[in-house]
């Protein structure tokens, strides 16, 4: 048993594929005593935590549920009893990944710990795109959203920041996109404006759908079935274009948006 508390590192394991994780991320794992993983890390990135107890505590849409308390609670008591504990995230922990409310239970209870970035599941669209998130002349700022709403929060900060946005990067946003549509344009928002939809960015089995704002709007109540994003802007013109060939349509989503108006 070892004197001294362990220390808690909150590590990004990348968008999905297994070799999009830093080289940080990758020896802290190998030397891990505990790993903590959510339901989106990729089974080989978690088995590069070869010597380490492994525990799932995905918090996928309701599914498999563990309250962030007790995964709190839970980081803090491994810190009590082993040396290094890895709290393994989807993508970046400090990007919608509820990294904060973790950080303040450690320091509260006097814990070390430390953030290793890794890439947002946005980043990792772009690249598979193969379209910047900016473009000189048309788009000079990038907006990261999620129309996802804790208790007591205004439904409507997100919409506001969107429909300023150059580019925007929707998270956690599939299973409502045709209410966010309307909401946007119903905002301002021009229904000509390019949408691509990015399902499983990184993996073999990802999708990419473009279409416009007007035609999400017809979208399904919910999209696709791994993790997706909306992204959103002018220079999402070119998607389908220069698009990568190896990505497949998600050929019910396209015909069910590529209508030009629904309702
Ligand atoms: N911290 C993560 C985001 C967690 S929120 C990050 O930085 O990427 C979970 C949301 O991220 C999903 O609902 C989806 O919108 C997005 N996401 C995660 N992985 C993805 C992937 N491989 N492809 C597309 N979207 C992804």
């Amino acid at each position: 048993m070892k004197a001294a508390p362990g220390k808690v590192y909150l590590v990004g394991a990348g968008p999905g594929a297994p070799d999009l994780i830093t080289v940080r991320a990758a020896r802290l794992l190998e030397r891990a005593d505990i790993v903590f993983y959510d339901a989106l890390v990729h089974p080989d990135t978690v088995a590069l935590a070869t010597k380490a107890e492994k525990i799932a505590v995905g918090k996928r849409c309701g599914r498999h549920s563990t309250a962030q308390r007790f995964i709190n609670k839970r980081l803090i008591d491994a810190a009590a009893r082993y040396r290094t504990v890895v709290r393994l995230k989807g993508g970046d922990p400090m990007l919608f990944g509820r990294a904060q409310e973790e950080i303040d239970a450690l320091q509260a209870a006097g814990i070390e710990f430390e953030v290793v970035p890794g890439v947002t599941a946005a980043l990792a669209a772009s690249a598979e795109l193969g379209i910047s998130l900016t473009l000189r002349g048309v788009s000079r700022n990038v907006t990261f959203a999620t129309p996802r709403v804790g208790e007591g929060e205004n439904t409507s900060d997100w919409i506001t920041s969107v429909c300023s946005a150059d580019s925007a990067a929707l998270y956690m946003a599939a299973g409502q996109a045709g209410a966010i549509a309307a909401g946007l344009i119903a905002s301002g928002m021009q229904p000509d404006t390019p949408v691509v939809i990015v399902e499983n960015a990184s993996l073999p089995d990802m999708t990419q759908t473009a279409t416009t704002l007007g035609g999400l709007r017809c979208a399904p109540e919910s999209i696709g079935h791994g993790p997706a994003l909306i992204l959103i802007g002018r220079v999402f013109r070119r998607a389908g274009v220069g698009s990568r060939n190896h990505a497949l349509r998600h050929a019910a989503l396209q015909e069910s948006i590529s209508a030009p108006l629904c309702a």
